[in-house]
């Protein structure tokens, strides 16, 4: 029932960014406070139970519900930026997108060995950038590191998922 207020409620944009991509646009689901609460409420029952220490939220769509959530869950919030944006010493992992290299950069104090971690991202497509992330948090050794996506795709034989190691506990609030 909820997941499907959020899915009538989520936008497609056809051809966005370039000609071809179905492009979902969760602002239509941050800006309703309905579903706004939906997600952060969902994932809150999802999580309360794994003692998070930390959520990492993905730039920038993965500010929004991944701070709320945070917040929620008495945890503190780590931001996964582009290069260059964060100001203090950062650790990077860098990845391959389909034109060219990208990078990912985190805190060096962000995260600590003693911290569990949750991942949250807008949505999982080729699941690339949240892999490099991963990684990334992985660098730090926290004690524990789980995933979530607000979105899953899984059309046009999108299997996001089985770019990461089979043990990682991945959690989807709707797939499409
Ligand atoms: P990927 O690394 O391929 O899993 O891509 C995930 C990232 O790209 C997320 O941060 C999404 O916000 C964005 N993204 C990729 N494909 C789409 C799409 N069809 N609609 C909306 N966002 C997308």
């Amino acid at each position: 029932m909820n997941n499907e207020i959020l899915l009538k409620h989520l936008r497609n944009v056809p051809d966005f960014p370039i000609p071809g991509i179905q492009f979902k646009d969760v602002s239509t689901l941050y800006k309703n406070s309905k579903c706004l609460r939906i997600m952060v409420n969902e994932l809150y029952d999802l999580y309360k139970d794994k003692g998070i220490t930390k959520v990492v939220g993905i730039e920038s769509r993965g500010f929004v519900v991944g701070a709320a959530l945070a917040y929620k869950l008495g945890a503190g919030f780590v931001m996964a930026r582009k290069p260059g944006k964060l100001p203090a010493e950062t650790r990077k992992e860098s990845y391959m997108k389909e034109y060219g290299k990208d990078t990912i950069e985190i805190h060096t104090d962000a995260i600590e060995e003693k911290d569990v971690v949750l991942l949250h991202d807008d949505l999982l497509a080729t699941g690339g950038s949240m892999l490099a992330a991963y990684n990334l948090v992985k660098q730090f050794n926290p004690k524990q590191t789980y995933i979530n996506f607000i979105i899953e795709l899984t059309i046009e034989g999108l299997n996001g998922r089985a770019v990461f190691p089979h043990d990682v506990d991945i959690t989807t609030l709707i797939k499409i």
